[in-house]
């Protein structure tokens, strides 16, 4: 284990997954526990380089593993992209003592903490926060098992009116590029149907699986769709099935940022708390340039820009589970 690290940073950038406060309190708990300072850098890049930090102690993060969002607040900064700005955060950190920077956040904060290791040889490791669960290296990211859970529950409500009513729902979830989400609220919520970017299954196919589900006397529907799924959006496919099936209503209902906020679930306080320790640990152990996290449930450190890099394949199991149990 190193000793000559005594002083390091941490701060939560991009978009705000819930988790994130657990994850930051773990990691300020884990350098006192060993005898390191902690510097809170607020607002992300944004705050590094307008010198937002603050001095943090094990009674700072007291009583924010329950809150939804990210007490640091979060940030996105224009400069970072320059090497100019990323010569100022560095600059910053040096001034500020800081030996270590701990980046919690997803692959856009990743790319600049890459380049801020490179170019200025801070030591940084990052800690996967993003409801999406799109960052290769971990089975799963901070603040994805809260944003199911809150999907699962609206669509649970959905289903009550679209029983009651004999109706097809289209309901958009967050998933630009990744369709985690909608695969596993469409199994855990019991989808007709799951579109997903992955995917491209395109309207002839759901045409033909919502007739088949008519055929067998299914008379309401629930389909969830990725926002990044290519078949033209909710409003588009609510709008062809009605002209192109009879007897069908339609109704689209998209979630939006519900999904990002709300209590964290004990699977993600338990995810964050781990990744935050295991962060501290990394950086004590002299690794830099590697992210934290969880692989068959162990501890797994991946290199940051292979982190960034490659792409997480779907699990073809999840999309045969869902096949099976919509017939
Ligand atoms: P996320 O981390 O959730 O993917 P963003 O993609 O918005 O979120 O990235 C967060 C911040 O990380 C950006 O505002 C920027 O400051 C920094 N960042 C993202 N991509 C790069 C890049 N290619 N080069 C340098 N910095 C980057």
């Amino acid at each position: 284990m190193s000793s000559s690290l005594k002083h390091i940073g941490v701060l939560t950038s991009g978009g705000d997954a819930p988790g994130m406060n657990a994850a930051v309190r773990a990691v300020v708990r884990c350098a006192i526990y060993h005898g390191m300072e902690v510097t809170g850098i607020h607002e992300g890049y944004t705050g590094l380089l307008e010198g937002k930090l603050e001095s943090l102690n094990s009674r700072s993060v007291a009583n924010i593993i329950n809150q939804g969002g990210t007490f640091l607040k979060s940030a996105r900064c224009r400069e970072f992209y320059e090497p100019e700005g990323r010569a100022r955060a560095a600059a910053q950190l040096e001034e500020s003592g800081i030996q270590a920077l701990v980046v919690i956040g997803g692959d856009g904060s990743f790319t600049g903490a890459v380049l801020l290791a490179r170019e200025h040889r801070v030591s940084v490791v990052g800690i996967p926060g993003t409801i999406d669960n799109d960052i290769y290296g971990t089975d799963f990211t901070i603040g994805f098992d809260t944003a199911i859970n809150t999907v699962q529950d609206a669509v649970d409500k959905i289903r009550d009116t679209a029983t009651s009513h004999n109706r097809l729902f289209f309901i958009e979830v967050m998933g630009r590029d990744a369709g985690y989400i909608a695969l596993y609220t469409g199994i855990g919520a019991g989808s007709e149907e799951i579109l997903i970017p992955e995917q491209s299954r395109g309207m002839d196919y759901l045409l033909q699986s919502l007739e088949r589900s008519g055929r067998k006397g299914k008379t309401s529907s629930i389909v969830i769709v990725a926002e990044g799924d290519k078949s033209g959006g909710v409003y588009e496919l609510a709008k062809t099935v009605e002209a192109k099936m009879d007897g069908y209503q339609s109704r689209v209902t998209v979630l939006g940022h519900i999904q990002r906020g709300g209590r964290p679930t004990c699977a993600d306080r338990v995810l964050a708390s781990r990744l935050g320790v295991a962060a501290v640990d990394a950086l004590r152990d002299g690794s830099s340039g590697v992210m934290v996290g969880v692989r068959n449930n162990l501890i797994s450190l991946t290199g940051l820009e292979k982190a960034c890099k490659e792409r997480t394949e779907i699990n073809a199991e999840l999309i045969r589970v869902a096949d099976i149990v919509s017939i």
